[in-house]
């Protein structure tokens, strides 16, 4: 018998200090339009019915160039269970979650994450930062038995929520990737600037510091430039995948002057199609991002997998699903191929 120690995995902080790091996220979204989950309520109740489909996703991100298997226990919390009347399952949802990633995450190379999230219970009163901290706590302590490499707390716009996932998250002695969302307004709800708040949940012990969720590329760069010149260590910029602009800064404010017979007057969330940014586009951030000195990419809610290649191949990488990236040059209509029909070359261009 061999007794060859097996390589350890590299883990986030030495992987970031070589380069940067892809995570892809967007489960929430991405499940709910393949018909798993149900917009509304959003509780991730497919962890559960079906675990093979969430294992298949974390596949499908992996090969296209995710470092990170993220535990889809994004809104698997307490007050989430609550409003479908399934807070029995908490733990159970929970456990299977991170047992589920567990399983991709040990087929290859990629990092195990656990994941808190937005308690939507969060004010600031004393009584909400306990059950906010026990909410944390609870959820922290499934994903240290099983044994994650660190744990992503995101999604907050109360600075202070954050920075209580981040004294959780590190009193249990992981690595702690805190990420804030910024809505219509450029400041946190204790109207602390993006750059103020980033570097108090530095100061607090995260270790990676930035952005995701809600914003765009387009204005969440800005943002991003802020942010890096106020930290010192890692940032994380994750935007969604929609085209918000200054007027629209946000996924919910985006509106589609063609179409506007939505139920609820907005396309948010259920019919963000039009303004899905294509994968040059996503290519183009990631090396924007980049170049400001943002380590930790990836893509939120509305992500999928050919958003997360692109974003690979443009940091340099070429992951297993480059195999399949475009080439044009064998296309019937507009390929530079010699041995393709002479008679079809041009026909769509022209048309
Ligand atoms: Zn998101």
């Amino acid at each position: 018998m061999s007794t060859e120690a097996i390589p350890k995995k590299a883990g986030l902080l030495d992987r970031l200090e070589r380069g940067p790091v892809i995570c892809a996220e967007g489960y929430l979204f991405e499940l709910e339009r393949r018909g798993y989950l149900q917009a509304g309520a959003f509780v991730p109740e497919v962890v559960l019915e079906h675990p093979e489909l969430v294992a298949q996703l974390h596949h499908e991100f992996v090969h296209a160039g995710s470092d990170v298997v993220e535990a889809f226990t994004y809104y698997a919390h307490r007050e989430k269970l609550r409003i479908i009347g399934k807070e029995h399952l908490l733990e159970t949802i929970n456990r299977q979650a991170l047992k589920t990633a567990r399983t991709v995450a040990d087929e290859g190379d990629s990092l195990l994450a656990g994941n808190v999230c937005n308690t939507n219970l969060f004010e600031p009163t004393d009584a909400a930062r306990a059950t906010v901290r026990e909410m944390f706590e609870e959820q922290v302590g499934w994903a240290v038995d099983a044994g994650v490499d660190f744990v992503i707390g995101e999604t907050y716009s109360f600075a202070e929520e954050a920075l209580i996932a981040t004294e959780v998250i590190k009193s249990a002695g992981l690595p702690a990737v805190i990420t804030l969302a910024f809505h219509q307004l450029d400041v946190t709800r204790e109207e602390w600037t993006p750059a103020e708040a980033c570097k108090r949940i530095e100061d607090a012990g995260a270790d990676v510091v930035g952005l995701n969720c809600i914003r765009g590329p387009e204005t969440m760069l800005p943002m991003l430039r802020s942010v890096r010149e106020a930290v010192t260590g890692h940032v994380a910029a994750l935007p969604v995948p929609y085209r918000t602009t200054e007027a629209q800064p946000s996924m919910q404010s985006l509106r589609d002057p063609d179409y506007d017979a939505f139920p609820d007057g907005r396309p948010f969330p259920t019919a963000l199609d039009p303004f899905t940014c294509n994968r040059y586009e996503i290519a183009d951030f990631a090396r924007a991002a980049h170049e400001l000195g943002v380590n930790y990419l990836g893509v939120c809610c509305g992500a999928a997998p050919h958003h997360i290649r692109s974003m690979a191949e443009a940091l340099g990488r070429t992951p297993p699903a480059s195999r399949y990236t475009a080439d044009m040059s064998k296309h019937v209509f507009l390929g530079t191929d010699s041995t393709l029909k002479q008679q079809n070359l041009g026909y769509a261009r022209d048309l």
